[in-house]
């Protein structure tokens, strides 16, 4: 009885499991579908968050990141189709389709603006794009087609990217920095490895992760990270960048440490292009 009431009971158990699992696989393959779609019919759309320098609060540049806008679904985050896309190899398409768009707009705000010649583009790639062939030669034909100097473009790598395959990681950053293309580390301190690694490492900047900076003014502990990770970045010549400042509280701290840059809710969300192009209407830049 007490086997049967078992069997019943894991059968049971099995069923509700089937059915959930069952959910969502039919959930990310209807998702993995829409993502193909989209991607054909060029439906994606890329936002821009501007980045400023913490000293003058003068707009560098921007940050590329992609929208989903589902006709049913509604806005999808990137957090949501990106790790999708990467399962599914679809992030080659996208990546590329992204890196492409970043550089157009650049070189469109450039035509506008002449004051615009010298901000710099950060686009974010992801494993699965270093692990196939072709990525520096997109980025170097994407280039030269837009006429775009190299040094306006910044990959945006995370530390688990460069950790995963550490060897052939490092060597196509070195390919993209010799030409030319500019090279920052994501959500900096966030990952498990030690920091001895950044020493011969061809990057050019820190991002520091917006966790650090959401508990800035209450907590000292994260304080004292940012304060040497600033150190850090400075000992290795490198820039730093700080993500997530919604608070000018946050800005004036980070001035005092003598952070490079900031990026935050403060200065803008992401914007569509043309909001874009309105912000670099209307600012200063030298
Ligand atoms: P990320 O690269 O760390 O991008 C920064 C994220 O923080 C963005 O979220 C941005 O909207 C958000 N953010 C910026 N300032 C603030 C702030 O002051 N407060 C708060 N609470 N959030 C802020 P988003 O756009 O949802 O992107 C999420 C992640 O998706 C990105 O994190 C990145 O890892 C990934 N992603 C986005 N676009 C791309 C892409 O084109 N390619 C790849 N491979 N990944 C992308
Ligand atoms: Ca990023
Ligand atoms: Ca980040
Ligand atoms: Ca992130």
């Amino acid at each position: 009885d007490i086997a049967m009431y078992r069997a019943k009971q894991q059968g049971k158990g099995i069923m509700l499991f089937d059915a959930h699992m069952h959910q969502e696989l039919v959930e990310s393959l209807s998702l993995e579908m829409d993502l193909r779609e989209v991607l054909e019919r060029d439906g994606l759309l890329l936002f821009y968050q501007p980045i400023v320098s913490v000293a003058e609060e003068r707009l560098e540049g921007f940050e590329a990141l992609v929208r989903w806008n589902h006709p049913l679904r509604g806005m999808i985050p990137p957090d949501r189709f990106i790790p999708l896309a990467e399962e599914t190899g679809l992030i080659i398409d996208l990546g590329k389709w992204v890196i492409s768009e970043a550089c157009r707009s650049l070189k469109l705000w450039q035509e506008i603006y002449p004051k615009a010649a010298q901000l710099t583009m950060n686009v974010n790639v992801s494993i699965r794009q270093f692990a196939t062939p072709g990525l520096v030669e997109h980025i170097s034909e994407v280039l030269q087609l837009n006429k775009l100097a190299p040094a306006c473009l910044k990959i945006e790598v995370t530390e688990s990217v460069i950790m995963q395959d550490k060897a052939h990681v490092v060597g196509e950053l070195n390919r993209l920095r010799a030409l030319g293309v500019q090279i920052a580390i994501d959500d900096f301190g966030t990952g498990y490895s030690s920091l001895s690694y950044l020493q011969n490492m061809p990057i050019d900047h820190l991002k520091i992760d917006r966790s650090f900076i959401s508990g800035f003014q209450e907590s000292q502990e994260n304080d004292q990270i940012v304060r040497s990770i600033i150190s850090l970045a400075r000992s290795l010549g490198l820039s730093v960048i700080a993500e997530g400042v919604e608070t000018r509280g946050q800005l004036e701290k980070l001035r005092a440490l003598q952070c490079d840059k900031a990026q935050g809710f403060m200065f803008s969300r992401p914007v569509d292009e043309k909001k874009a192009r309105e912000i670099i209407g209307t600012s200063q830049l030298s």
